[in-house]
């Protein structure tokens, strides 16, 4: 047979050979080196016999496809030690059967059935188990069996594993994977030994799940694992998760007291507390401000809408099962529950007839909206059933449409930049070309699609273009906002929409006399308020900025004598604007201390005898670090004005 090497060179090989037989006919440290192979196009390991006139790329450890080989490979490594750590509690091997174990981002897992629940504490038993595999470098084998005898092996054993067999389409090759023993039904690709894996790995957890994935089935339990190729990376990874465990928002919330999610009140639905509260209205002002700044006018609509307003807008029927379902009443009217504030602005804008002169037309509103999601979906405050969005929705000429993009563009930078997050991708989705699924005028397309380009470049974004990413009623434009940890939010969506104006009939009297068909932006930079502050919660681990932060100040009187001067001290911070709390408890000034750092408070303001007699304070602030006696007035002065300017410290 022949195969052909990414160089274009030709190798005449014996029929079956694989890319094991590549390797050596190259060169014996590439056959030594060689994990895997990339043949036409698809992973395969160093076992499966090539296909004729193949094109085959040899893949050594440096390579990424590596991951996924040793990573699956890992699976296998810890179906062997399970059964190796039961059988050493008296069971029999084949006690403990298999469902399916593939790769997954980061690692692995494997769904078990044990004779015995296996515990978060089982785990460093069986990673022990594991390394001791590795260890002994065992090679693997790959082999195939007719179904019949691939059935014969498992039926009346293994239910798994005889209907994974079933469920393989007739004439479908029927491969297993041997190491020492132990075997698995399994389609591949692995590294060539277990000596290939490099010992990095970690299991994590144990969660049940079920067999397929099937509330009616079996639950079985799934062993997760991380795994990578350098001690450096997984020791990150490692750090990464516990740093957000830590920063979890529903946990921070919870001790911090910012938000409460009550059964009784319903799932998904979110109860602010005070002080959670605080960080929605200082958002909201920050935005208010901003929008009032930039030509926005604000409006006030209900939560609920006619369901002729959704029919004429599509959102019913078409996005029928993300919502709740209708309110029918007696009369034959019905409502819904508003699942988007469009359609009202469009109202809004229909209410009577409208000039070019008008517009821009900008109305923004913190509308609330409520999604029916599922409730495996629901997640603290990232995925809810009723959210505020900082929505606007903007109508504008065709011709407009650029400049009003340089607007939001500008106000979007403007909120991450405020708030820290700098690290970002832009992201515009266009049309894909060949389909026709797309509504609206094409040149009108093109047109704005330009117009985002040009808007971007001139605000000088690095973006990609996603073809086929635009909505099917426009093009549109994500933020994608990378948070301390890596991790990668999307946010500040803009989208443009030829659709609703259309749906909805309305228009601008032009200057040459003609009604004229305007195109909407739709934006929301913060998108749902209880997304982004679910998000900002676990960015600053709770530690906000001094204009955020729902206690701003705490004062710390050293003892009884100093209970007035620190009332004093409360009275000219609040004068200024300043939250402020002072702390008279019959505690020693270090716990009061210790409490106002657990509470995060930015900055706790010490006095005794000594700031009371020169009218100073002990300034602790853990969002400057900084730590001095200053003058009362100074620092009074000196914090309204970060407030003022909210700061970013
Ligand atoms: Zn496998
Ligand atoms: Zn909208």
């Amino acid at each position: 047979m022949k195969i052909r090497l990414p160089d274009g060179k030709e190798l005449e090989l014996p029929e079956g050979s694989t890319a094991r037989d590549v390797a050596a006919k190259i060169g014996r440290s590439l056959a030594k080196e060689a994990v895997g192979a990339i043949v036409n196009g698809e992973l395969y390991d160093l076992f499966k016999p090539l296909p004729e006139g193949a094109t085959v790329q040899i893949l050594t450890r440096k390579d990424p496809e590596y991951q996924q080989l040793f990573r699956h490979t890992l699976a296998h490594v810890m179906a062997q030690a399970v059964k190796e750590f039961f059988a050493g509690k008296g069971y029999d091997p084949e006690e403990v059967k298999l469902g399916i174990g593939p790769v997954i981002e980061n690692g692995f897992y494997y769904d078990i059935d044990a004779p015995e629940p296996i515990s978060d504490a089982d785990l460093p038993e069986i990673e022990k188990l594991m390394q001791r595999i590795i260890k002994r470098n065992l090679p693997l084998r790959r082999y195939t069996l007719p179904r019949e005898e691939a059935l014969a092996r498992y039926r009346g054993k293994d239910p798994y594993k005889t209907e994974l067999i079933e469920d393989l389409p007739e004439g479908e090759e029927i491969s297993f994977y041997e190491q020492e023993g132990f075997t698995d039904l399994c389609r591949g690709p692995h590294v060539p030994s277990t000596g290939k894996i490099p010992p990095y790995f970690k299991l994590t957890h144990v969660a049940g799940a079920y067999w397929r994935g099937d509330e009616s089935r079996p639950m079985l339990q799934r062993i997760y694992g991380v795994a990578f190729r350098s001690k450096e990376e997984l020791e990150h990874y490692l750090w990464q998760l516990e740093e957000a465990r830590k920063r979890d928002h529903r946990r921070l919330g919870r001790q911090l007291e910012l938000f409460h999610i009550d059964p009784m009140v319903g799932k998904g639905l979110v109860l602010w507390l005070p002080k959670g509260n605080v960080l929605r209205e200082e958002l909201i002002g920050f935005m208010r401000d901003e929008q009032i700044r930039r030509g926005y006018q604000l409006v006030t609509t209900p939560h609920i809408g006619s369901l002729e307003l959704y029919k004429t807008s599509g959102h019913y029927p078409y996005y029928a099962e993300s919502q709740f379902p209708p309110m029918e009443l007696e009369d034959g009217e019905a409502y819904l529950l508003k699942p988007m504030n469009c359609p009202h602005h469009v109202r809004i804008y229909a209410m009577r007839p409208r000039s070019y002169r008008e517009l821009p037309l900008r109305l923004a509103e913190f509308g609330t909206v409520y999604r029916f999601e599922q409730s495996g979906e629901l997640h603290g405050l990232t995925r809810v059933r009723g959210f505020t969005q900082d929505d606007a929705h903007i109508f504008c000429t065709p011709e407009q449409v650029k400049e009003e993009f340089l607007g939001v563009l500008d106000l979007t930078l403007k909120v991450f930049g405020t708030l820290g997050m700098g690290d970002f991708r832009v992201r515009i989705g266009v049309r894909d070309q060949g389909s026709d699924k797309y509504v609206g005028d094409a040149e009108h397309w093109a047109t704005a699609e330009r117009q985002i380009q040009e808007a971007c470049d001139e605000a000088g974004l690095d973006y990609t273009i996603e073809e086929g990413d635009a909505a099917f009623y426009g093009p549109k434009l994500d933020f994608v906002v990378k948070d301390v940890l890596g991790r990668e939010w999307q946010l500040g969506t803009i989208q443009v929409d030829y659709n609703l104006p259309e749906r909805f009939d309305i228009s601008y009297k032009g200057p040459d006399g003609e009604p004229h068909r305007p195109v909407m932006i739709h934006r929301a930079p913060f998108g749902s308020l209880e997304r982004f502050i679910g998000i900002l919660i676990e960015h600053f681990a709770g530690e906000f900025p001094l204009w955020l932060a729902p206690v701003q100040v705490v004062v710390v009187p050293i003892t009884d004598r100093h209970h007035d001067y620190a009332q004093k001290v409360r009275g000219e911070l609040e004068a200024a604007g300043l939250r402020v709390e002072v702390d008279d408890r019959p505690e020693r000034m270090n716990a009061k201390i210790r409490d106002a750092e657990t509470q995060k408070v930015p900055v706790i303001l010490v006095v005794g005898d000594k700031e009371q007699e020169e009218d100073t304070v002990a300034v602790r602030d853990r969002r400057t670090g900084e730590r001095a006696t200053r003058a009362l007035a100074e620092v009074v002065q000196n914090l309204a004005e970060r407030v003022r300017t909210r700061a970013r410290e």
